[in-house]
């Protein structure tokens, strides 16, 4: 058993400091990801910093009608926010479609933000992987690679991105507030997630010692008709197959709007910006749609035994957008 140290942070200066001066420290808030790294052996810190006592809990509503959401609100309180409920539909169902009840009562929005990708290669501790020893290979490229990326990919690392809610927050240009050594920075939340390339282990570009102190999500009123559609192998406790959060907006029969992300299929979460560029003007239909999700879809790199995720993310796009544009409820 590896000895662990631990310290508890009054204030975010505290915490940051604490973790400054001691680079084998990490944060501990809900646990739900960084113990499950530990027991593996993935993350190997000397001393944890509990951060569950810092005030960065709540949810408030911004002066645009956007949203600032603490990094240690749970992800159940902040799905029930009525201001999320009513004006991010999306953002609410995407929390209360992810993991468990029991592990959205603990998990903290930070958190959900930095977990790691569930590629069981990179968890075996065993297997090459280029995530947990760099330049050892990828176990995953000829391996059982079902689960994993068809956007995003590079030869080093095929892993999808597990985190629903941030497929929501890319969509609607969620904005990723820190502090640490250096001050302050926001990050928008499409820049806070790496494309793997040659560097695979480079997951956010967060330095160490610097903490999520918070997630911006301007004011939209697109977001209030948006939807995000969960397809998995079971419908509770899973990740994604394929994931999408959705709005459009319609005037006089065309598209005049649209946000739109994908999730279980990239390596990160994918905002699809191709696929909103083609349906802006287009005529608001089926066909529309699915050839939107086509021209996003077509950088698509299939592997062995997830080739079905390309048309399976071509419809789960256009009925992503169907519903939102007829006010469907998901
Ligand atoms: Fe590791 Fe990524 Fe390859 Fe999985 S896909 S084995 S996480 S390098």
């Amino acid at each position: 058993m590896r000895p662990l140290s631990y310290s508890r942070a009054a204030t975010v200066e505290e915490a940051v400091a604490l973790a400054t001066e001691d680079p084998a420290s990490a944060f501990l808030a809900g646990g739900t990801n960084e113990v499950d790294l530990i027991r593996a052996g993935i993350a190997e810190p000397d001393h944890l910093i509990d951060i569950n006592h810092l005030p960065l809990a709540g949810v408030e509503d911004l002066p645009d009608g956007g949203l600032r959401i603490g990094a240690l609100a749970r992800m159940s309180d902040v799905a029930r926010a009525p201001g999320v409920a009513e004006r991010f539909p999306a953002i609410s169902s995407a929390l209360l479609l992810g993991a468990s009840e029991q592990i959205r009562n603990m998990a903290s929005m930070g958190g959900n933000l930095r977990q790691r990708v569930r590629c069981a290669y990179l968890r075996d501790g065993v297997s090459p992987c280029n995530k947990r020893a760099p330049g050892s290979g990828c176990a995953a490229l000829e391996g059982l690679n079902r689960g994993h990326a068809i956007l995003g990919t590079s030869e080093h690392c095929i892993a999808a991105h597990p985190s629903d809610v941030a497929v929501a927050l890319v969509a609607f240009d969620a904005v990723v507030r820190t502090v640490g050594p250096d001050g302050e920075r926001a990050i928008p939340a499409d820049d806070f997630f790496l494309l793997p390339g040659d560097t695979p282990e480079l997951e956010h570009p967060l330095g160490h010692g610097e903490l999520i102190v918070g997630i911006d999500v301007p004011g939209a009123p697109i977001a209030r008709r948006s939807v995000y559609l969960k397809f998995r192998d079971r419908q509770s406790y899973e990740f994604a197959l394929v994931s999408v959060a959705a709005a459009v907006e319609v005037v006089d029969g065309a598209v005049a709007d649209a946000r739109l992300a994908l999730g279980g299929v990239g390596t990160k979460p994918w905002r699809a910006r191709r696929a909103e560029a083609a349906l802006i003007g287009a005529r608001a239909d089926e066909a529309a749609f699915v050839h939107a999700a086509g021209a996003e879809l077509e950088a698509a790199l299939p592997r062995r035994h997830n080739a079905f995720k390309v048309e399976f993310a071509r419809r789960a796009t256009a009925r992503a957008l169907g519903q939102s544009m007829r006010g469907v409820e998901p």
